[in-house]
């Protein structure tokens, strides 16, 4: 697609945008002139759908008027209120129902799935990550590490970006798993780096650790609801992610696990339980019921019954993204708009002082472009700021900026690069 540096050539674009009215469904931050940010932070936290209100006050309204009655008799019983989640969830990341369990938050998920999937030996011990990972993922990686007794310096693998460059080489992935096939025990990768915003080549990285009977699992906190996802066809064995960011489930949203079919009907796999991960069709025998007899899904790493107020913003949200049309319909315009970005952000001169970091392929990026700023870092990104844009900083001097298809414009992105230009 060609583009043109015209505001008009913007306003032409939201004009003929088939998603444009679902800004709508949102509520926008107002800067100090009473007019909405250029909100481009939907990767940190993800913007508040206006049904979520009278979803939320539809549970609190059922608790008062019914008590612990609400588990069967509320306009959504708790007691299977999980269940409304799963579909929607499912399509989103590309999995069959029985493989997906919305709980908890994404770092505890990750030590529950590391519980089940990291079960080192002697020799075979390692965990392969990227660098830099999110800073959770790697407090999380390396005290499971120490928890099984092995030291993080000799347990822990790290792909990096090669010299002078930004971005991991799938190559350097695969070089790294051959190296240490034998010894690796789990490879963990980021869907879409926080950082960089570089998509993973999932399905390639999948079947070479997996040719060495390597389980493969992958953090989707910056792929969900930003990218399309096939976790079933790639055969990934698991995938933990948060719902706040591009899922706009609201602050400490119920978080999400997916468990291939494959291990997820295998009920002996070791695991961290809980009553809500055992048979339904016992639970409630409580003490009469001592043993665990796990739910042959995902389901069976459930652990505890449903936060449902933190869960009821997240049905809200799932609603809007299945109205939208799914990653499908929301990918074809993300591309748009990001890409549409990245030729505002490097025409014009401006190249010299800003470098995008994120790669320039479509297939490698999700909607998040970061810019690495030459000078004064920090005192453009206060500027930016005072002009009314909402992105973020992350050290030493690279704006992250995601423009997101359900709720931001063209006209946002033009916008945008004319303030930071
Ligand atoms: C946002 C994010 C987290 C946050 O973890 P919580 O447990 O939700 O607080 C962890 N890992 C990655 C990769 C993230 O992007």
């Amino acid at each position: 697609m060609t583009f043109s540096r015209d505001e008009e050539f913007a306003q032409q674009l939201d004009a003929k945008d088939p998603l444009h009215s679902f800004r709508d469904r949102f509520h926008l931050p107002l800067g100090n002139n009473g007019e909405p940010l250029i909100y481009f932070a939907g990767n940190s936290l993800g913007l508040m759908p206006k049904s979520a209100k009278q979803i939320v006050e539809q549970e609190l309204e059922d608790w008062a008027r019914l008590g612990v009655d609400a588990h069967l008799k509320g306009k959504t019983p708790w007691y299977s209120y999980h269940e409304t989640l799963r579909e929607p969830t499912a399509r989103l990341v590309g999995a069959q129902p029985s493989e997906v369990i919305c709980m908890n938050s994404l770092t505890v998920n990750l030590h529950l799935m590391m519980a089940t999937f990291y079960r080192p030996t002697n020799s075979r011990f390692k965990i392969l990550m990227e660098e830099p990972a999110f800073p959770s993922d790697t407090y999380a990686i390396k005290t499971q590490i120490v928890h099984h007794r092995f030291e993080p310096r000799e347990a822990l693998v790290l792909a990096r970006p090669g010299e002078g460059e930004f971005t991991v080489r799938t190559e350097e992935i695969l070089d790294l798993i051959e190296k240490h096939a034998g010894e690796l025990a789990v490879v963990l990768i980021g869907g879409v780096n926080f950082f960089t915003g570089q998509l993973f080549d999932i399905p390639t990285i999948t079947t070479a650790a997996q040719k060495h009977g390597i389980p493969v699992g992958i953090d989707l906190a910056h792929a969900i609801g930003n990218v399309p996802l096939f976790l079933h066809d790639w055969n990934v064995d698991f995938a933990v992610w948060c719902s706040y960011k591009y899922l706009s489930a609201g602050p400490g949203a119920v978080a999400g696990v997916f468990v291939h079919e494959r291990h997820a009907t295998n009920t002996d796999l070791p695991r961290l339980a809980g009553w809500f991960g055992n048979d339904p069709t016992t639970r409630f025998r409580l003490h009469l019921e001592p043993e665990f007899i796990p739910v042959a899904s995902a389901d069976g790493w459930q652990i505890s019954n449903p936060p449902i107020l933190s869960m009821a913003p997240l049905r809200a949200s799932l609603a809007i993204f299945e109205e939208a049309g799914g990653m499908e319909s929301l990918r074809q315009k993300s591309v748009k708009l990001t890409s549409y970005l990245q030729f505002l952000l490097e025409d014009g001169g401006s190249r010299k002082r800003f470098n995008v970091i994120t790669p320039r392929e479509v297939t490698e990026r999700g909607c998040q472009l970061s810019i690495q700023v030459q000078e004064h870092p920090k005192v453009l990104f206060g500027k930016l700021g005072a002009a009314g844009v909402k992105c973020d900083f992350r050290e030493p001097n690279v704006i992250r900026a995601a423009p997101t298809p359900l709720y931001n414009t063209f006209h946002e992105v033009w916008r945008f690069a004319n303030i930071l230009g």
